[in-house]
């Protein structure tokens, strides 16, 4: 952190507005890149209350890439799954976790808190000299100039203003976003907005509690169990007609609430408020040299436990073009495909996750006896938990077909096996490879194969090359899946394309330079 004030003739690469894990984990990837970044968020510390409690598998890959994984596992609980309940306790569905790492290398979600997870993140950022954090610094305005951007921010411990420029600026400024309010974006309401009480205890001495998340589907008084990292443990209870915010939060209104789970003595009440949550997206993540992301640019509802980590996909998506485009690699208009991509991805989850609420939020018996007898009778099976309804990419800076759709599986995240390579090295894959475009291959180098144009190209975006073989079988499964030889990944894993043979990587990599050529 900066203990002295912003110097008004800084000229940054990025400016990220809001120092929340969003703005935390871009700043890490920006940082990693070497791009010359300041941040700017209004609190004096971490928020010190959890709201995220689960992240999955694909932002653990991302908490890899930015080297933090031996900071933040051990503060995690592997997740068990998730049952949905009726009123009788009668399982209605559910997941269960699978046990062992996933294609991506690691389990398939965790538990977590969320000011632990945070402070994690910002020691991270800690390791980047080119990065200066100005925390008690509010963003008051924020301007797209030609060729640029610049804040206006405020110090809230000596009241002076400063007026700051960079190349781009990014507003991770949370739900009340002051910067998507200053762009005048639009937002779409997809219609959902209940209040939740929600209730984080540290219980004091072990308690026989569920190791799975539970949503009760109970028209009385709809609740979900949280097993969060020892010692704390979540309960969240949708208020019902005509109760307020202020008898919910009272503690005697707490504890009858717990009474089922808890006697008085088991546990500590560290926070009871009431959330209203929301789905809402915002049409124009990007206004010339200013974009959103994370809870600025969407929110949904926290059944799928997907907020978080859908801006922790935004800062993902957003950090390798930010890097091309002040590089000079690529134009800005790559910048586009930063909405084209994310928003489709985000909109499936908060369908998901409204649609789950509004199984969850029913409060009338009558709809909730036929939703029971749906699931229980006729052996209804919703559409999938948040991994099965993740969409590949459906857009943006994918290797297209001839009817202009990606080239599946062009657009879907890549697996990350552990590669013993033909040079005797043993990895998982994106700590072999680190952060770049990346050309991978069962059987013979890729680089070899690029000629012309396309290694030039390929030496211009510090493109990486990795020919290995998988014990565990899962990078053969993928090829042959897929009939191909060698994969182009992007610098955020995602399939950029496939070719059928090694000496199809100079074909990937043109296809990729026409893509990230200036649009006409
Ligand atoms: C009860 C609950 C449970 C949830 N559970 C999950 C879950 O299990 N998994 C999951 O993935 N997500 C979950 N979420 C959602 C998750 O908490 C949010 O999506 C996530 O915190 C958003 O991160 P962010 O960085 O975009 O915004 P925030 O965390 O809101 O951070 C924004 C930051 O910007 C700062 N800021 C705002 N305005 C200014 C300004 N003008 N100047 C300077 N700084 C400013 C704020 O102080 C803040 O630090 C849950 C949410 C709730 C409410």
């Amino acid at each position: 952190m900066n203990t002295t004030g912003p110097d008004d003739d800084s000229r940054y690469d990025v400016i990220i507005c809001g120092y929340g894990p969003v703005g935390a984990v871009l700043a890490n990837l920006l940082g990693q890149r070497g791009l010359r970044v300041a941040v700017f968020e209004r609190a004096a510390d971490v928020y010190h209350m959890p709201r995220a409690a689960h992240f999955d598998h694909e932002i653990m890959r991302t908490f890899q890439g930015i080297g933090l994984t031996d900071e933040i596992l051990p503060a995690t609980a592997r997740i068990e799954g998730m049952h949905f309940l009726n009123a009788d306790g009668r399982k209605l569905f559910g997941f269960d976790s699978p046990v062992g790492a996933t294609p991506n290398a690691w389990d398939s979600g965790y538990m977590f808190y969320q000011p632990a997870l945070e402070m994690a993140l910002r020691r991270g950022v800690e390791r980047y000299p080119n990065i200066d954090v100005f925390l008690e610094h509010e963003v008051l305005g924020v301007g797209d100039d030609h060729g640029g951007a610049s804040v206006i921010v405020r110090s809230l411990a000596d009241e002076t203003r400063h007026e700051l420029t960079a190349r781009f600026v990014v507003g991770c400024d949370g739900a009340r976003s002051e910067v998507r309010r200053q762009l005048q974006v639009e937002v779409d309401d997809i219609g959902f907005d209940e209040p939740w009480l929600v209730v984080d205890v540290a219980l004091q001495r072990p308690v026989d509690l569920p190791d799975v998340c539970l949503q009760i589907c109970d028209p009385r008084r709809p609740t979900t169990y949280v097993p969060m990292p020892e010692p704390y443990r979540r309960w969240e209870f949708m208020l019902l007609e005509g109760e307020t915010s202020e008898e919910m939060e009272d503690r005697e209104q707490v504890w009858s609430l717990l009474e089922p789970w808890l006697a008085r003595d088991d546990a500590e009440i560290v926070r009871a408020v009431v959330y209203t949550f929301h789905a809402v997206i915002a049409r124009g993540w990007r206004c010339g040299n200013v974009m959103i992301a994370g809870d600025a640019a969407h929110q949904m509802p926290p059944f799928l436990g997907q907020g978080m980590c859908s801006g922790i996909r935004d800062a993902a998506n957003l950090a390798w073009k930010l890097d091309l485009v002040v590089r000079g690699l690529a134009p800005d208009t790559l910048l586009d495909t930063y909405e084209e991509e994310r928003s489709p991805h985000v909109r499936r989850i908060i369908d998901a996750a409204v649609l789950f609420g509004s199984m969850i939020c029913t409060v009338d018996a009558d709809v909730a006896a036929a939703r029971d007898r749906q699931f229980l009778d006729e052996g209804f099976v919703p559409p999938g938990d948040s991994d099965g309804l993740r969409l590949p990419l459906s857009a943006g800076v994918v290797l297209r077909d001839e009817s202009g759709a990606p080239a599946a599986p062009a657009g879907s995240l890549f697996i990350q096996p552990v590669l013993t390579t033909d040079d005797g090295r043993t990895g998982l894959l994106d700590d072999l490879v680190g952060p770049h475009f990346t050309l991978v291959s069962r059987s013979s180098n890729p680089e070899e194969a690029l000629t012309g144009d396309a290694a030039t190209l390929w030496a211009a975006l510090d493109g990486r090359a990795i020919a290995g073989r998988d014990d565990r079988g899962f990078l053969d499964a993928w090829f042959d899946e897929h009939e191909c030889e060698v994969v182009l990944l992007r610098p955020d894993r995602h399939v950029f394309g496939t070719a059928a043979s090694v000496s199809g990587a100079s074909d990937l990599v043109s296809a990729l330079g026409r893509l990230l050529a200036p649009r006409p």
